[in-house]
């Protein structure tokens, strides 16, 4: 008997439902102090007849809106209101009214009324009164607050509608679990916090990568890089300013440079010029002015530059018609960063951004984490060497170029093992040297169910294994585990799920280990531009392609065919559309979120 009902706000709604006069708004007097004892900003929505007003004939505002306007907001220092005029059937939906409110002000909405709809609810029940129980039809009841000893159809959480601390303490619980609900489904790959991983039951992208991130520890050892080679590294210390930059006080136009008088500045003789990397030494007096290039120091007594399209100069005079302010047109020495700051801190990887501040400073060489030893292998009687022959019942190999790409990328040592044949034996001596070699192992194939025991035997001889269920798609079977002191990680053979995991998986690993503070991916929100379908309970990484509409909103679709081993969709596409768990469909106009891989970082 319920209609459908989709909370819109990123903070949670809870209605409470009764029959008239078993006291709803009683309760909500008592219960909206308590709350805010508790530090819950509330917003409340009620359902009224259908012809009330706030308004009182005469004001201003009840005379605006019965002229005509449609909406009238009235405001002052402590209160404004906005009345809307929507005559129209049918009554405006819970979500439409809903996503009127400030929800950055609130931290949870009180409904009353709007009983018919698939909204977490309080019931309230006088046993007096003899009204049926409206738990008993509508499954998004969660909790009753009646008054005596009532028997309830159905295992419900039971309250006591006389003590209001306890309804409290039962909504301020709700607010709590309902926030951290809807922020993970905000941030589709956080998992939810605190408890412990189970790693026999299906784990959620969140919880495998945070286990994974529990046996990570940041390489600890210290390098020199010159440079001109440091991009793409990991600054080990924070990088401290030995000078001021800019060094000098400097111009930051081609114009004349002055002391600045008040009132007077439109007329001065000009005394000599200076360029960029040369200084003007001379006394420059009140009413004197010098020429000066872009980046060349200020001479001492002189603070304000006016640039060179807005002067005339003839016959060693220069005059303005502009309005001049004090010290316009000038680089502060240390503006952009001060001697002895901290110019970058250090566990930043080196874009040419910070390769170039780093420079800007004087450093020739700077402190970097070493390069993570990453040892690839692909297993698989069928997979076949690229430049080689294929056999008649063979595939070349794909997974060891896209993952040792992706290595590269994040400027890892790559130690590229080939193919191992589908033998125990070769497997456990491939595993062996990698494990003396390797901080981590990457092999594709041999974990789904079929060939997982091959890898699994060959692991166990010489490390340990653990084979996990992960609810997401592409890209289900993932093999997790040590060899000595090498973390090992058995991707899935498809040429997709591959990527997909190992952008999941392996890159935040691979960037803690390498030293990055910052070493999760990066979710971009974008407007679906059609339908997604996924399902619930597992996350779905769609490959996408995200632009600019002609609105100038980001906007996402799909690259075609999603299929695990079209590995051209990953070609078309500049990012994975994640779809979390808790959703089981996007529609065409939804926010969803993407992660960008084209840069792959
Ligand atoms: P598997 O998990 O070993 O059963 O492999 C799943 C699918 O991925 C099979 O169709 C394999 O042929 C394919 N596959 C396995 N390894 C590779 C590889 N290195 N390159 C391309 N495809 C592969
Ligand atoms: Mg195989």
């Amino acid at each position: 008997m319920t209609e459908p009902f989709v909370n819109p706000l990123t903070i949670p709604v809870i209605g409470f439902c009764a029959y008239s006069g078993t006291g709803k708004t009683t309760l909500l007097k008592k219960l909206i102090p308590e709350l805010n004892r508790r530090g819950l900003r509330l917003a409340c929505v009620k359902h009224a007849h259908h012809n009330f007003d706030v308004d009182i004939p005469g004001k201003d505002s009840y005379e605006m809106r019965h002229a005509g306007a449609r909406q009238m907001l009235v405001a002052s220092h402590v209160r404004w209101a906005l009345m809307t005029e929507d005559k129209q059937e049918p009554a405006p939906s819970l979500p439409h009214l809903l996503r009127q409110l400030e929800q950055d002000e609130v931290d949870i909405v009180l409904v009353e009324g709007f009983k018919k709809l698939a909204l977490p609810k309080i019931e309230l029940h006088r046993a007096s009164h003899g009204k049926p129980l409206i738990h008993e039809v509508d499954e998004y009841v969660r909790a009753i607050a009646c008054d005596d000893a009532t028997e309830l159809a159905v295992d419900i959480k039971r309250l006591d509608l006389n003590n209001v601390e306890q309804i409290a303490d039962y909504v301020c619980d709700y607010a709590k679990q309902e926030q951290q609900k809807i922020d993970c489904q905000r941030l589709p790959l956080e998992a939810p916090c605190g408890c412990e991983t189970d790693t026999s039951k299906t784990l959620s992208v969140g919880e495998g990568v945070n286990h994974i991130l529990s046996f990570v520890e940041p390489l600890a050892e210290v390098e020199e890089a010159k440079i001109e080679l440091a991009v793409n590294r990991v600054l080990a210390k924070d990088a401290v300013s030995p000078i001021n930059v800019p060094q000098r006080t400097n111009s930051a136009m081609d114009g004349y440079a002055f002391k600045y008088q008040n009132g007077d500045n439109n007329e001065f003789e000009v005394i000599g010029e200076v360029l960029a990397g040369h200084s003007f030494d001379g006394d420059i007096n009140p009413g004197q002015a010098v020429k000066i290039m872009t980046g060349a120091a200020l001479p001492a007594n002189v603070d304000t530059v006016e640039i060179r399209e807005l002067a005339q100069e003839s016959e060693g005079r220069v005059t303005f018609n502009s309005a001049i302010k004090a010290g316009q047109h000038v680089r502060q020495a240390g503006e952009d960063i001060a001697q002895d700051s901290c110019a970058l801190a250090k566990q930043v990887r080196i874009g040419p951004a910070e390769q170039g501040l780093l420079a800007s400073l004087g450093f020739g060489h700077i402190p970097v984490y070493r390069k993570p030893k990453v040892a690839v292998f692909s297993t698989g009687d069928e997979v076949c060497q690229p430049g080689q022959p294929l056999s008649g019942v063979g595939i070349y190999d794909s997974n060891r170029y896209t993952i040792m790409g992706m290595l590269r990328k994040l400027d890892c040592d790559v130690l590229d093992l080939g193919i191992i044949e589908d033998r125990q034996q070769a497997l456990e001596e491939a595993l062996q040297q990698a494990g003396e070699q390797a901080d981590v192992i990457i092999s594709s194939g041999g974990v789904s169910v079929g060939d997982a025991d091959f890898v699994k035997m060959a692991l166990e001889q010489v490390g340990s294994i653990g084979f996990w269920k992960i609810a997401m798609r592409p890209g289900r079977p993932l093999a997790f585990g040590q060899v000595g002191k090498a973390l090992f990680f058995g991707l899935p053979g498809n040429p997709v799920a591959v990527m997909v995991s190992f952008l999941q998986f392996v890159q935040p690993a691979i960037r803690k280990m390498a030293g990055e503070a910052n070493y999760k991916p990066n979710l971009i929100p974008a407007i679906a531009a059609e339908d997604f379908r996924s399902r619930l309970g597992r996350t779905e990484f769609s490959r996408g392609h995200y632009q600019l509409n002609d609105k100038g909103q980001l906007e996402v679709r799909s690259t075609g065919s999603q299929g695990s081993g079209i590995l051209s969709s990953m070609v078309k596409g500049n990012c994975l559309i994640v779809i979390p768990e808790s959703v089981a469909q996007v529609a065409s106009g939804d926010t969803v979120y993407v992660q960008p891989f084209a840069q792959l970082l």
